[in-house]
């Protein structure tokens, strides 16, 4: 999609601190970080929101999470514990409809959430 950040952003068409890539998957830095790790894995082919993403049902949703797990490996939060998160629709918190999964370590995470 043009309009679609995260979709620039795969295109090369706008800068990201990348962290992993498969074939189908890509993970950089948030840009306004929450935790130490604060990671985005998103799928490269374009998806609104998880909901989409589920409905796809060729195996994508899978690849995304263990690119989530693979993003904590890396950055070395995997062991103490991390958080992924999909906020899905406004009313969670959603800001880019372009699905993709915070992964969240390196502290302590609270819980409920805001
Ligand atoms: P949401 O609110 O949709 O769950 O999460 C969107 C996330 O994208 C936010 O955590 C926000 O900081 C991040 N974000 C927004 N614009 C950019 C950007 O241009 N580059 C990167 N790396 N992250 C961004």
């Amino acid at each position: 999609m043009s309009d679609c950040l995260f979709c620039k952003i795969v295109a090369n068409k706008f800068p990201a601190e990348i962290v992993y890539e498969t074939g189908r998957t890509l993970a950089f830095r948030d840009i306004k970080p929450q935790a130490p790790t604060h990671v985005l894995v998103i799928p490269k082919e374009h998806h609104a929101d998880a909901a989409a993403l589920a409905a796809a049902d060729d195996g994508l949703a899978d690849e995304v999470l263990k690119s989530a797990h693979e993003v904590a490996v890396i950055d070395g939060v995997s062991e103490d514990g991390y958080r992924i998160v999909f906020n899905t629709g406004p009313a969670a918190g959603q800001t880019v409809f372009h699905v993709h999964a915070h992964v969240l370590g390196g502290r302590d995470l609270t819980w409920p959430p805001g």
